[in-house]
């Protein structure tokens, strides 16, 4: 991953079940680079997916 913002695509990670925004680790997470925890679940038990806006 690169760490260049001049591109207007935004990423998200919602939950595949309710879809559901995941929210950024607030440890790991600054103000230009929002982290992931990718083994966090949603509350409803579903698993964080991947999305891509443009
Ligand atoms: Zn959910």
């Amino acid at each position: 991953m690169t760490r260049k913002r001049k591109e207007k695509i935004k990423i998200d990670f919602v939950c595949e079940k309710c879809g559901k925004k995941q929210e950024p680790d607030k440890n790991k997470s600054t103000e230009q680079w929002k982290v992931f925890d990718c083994h966090e679940r949603c509350e409803c038990g579903g698993k964080f997916v991947m999305k891509i806006e443009e």
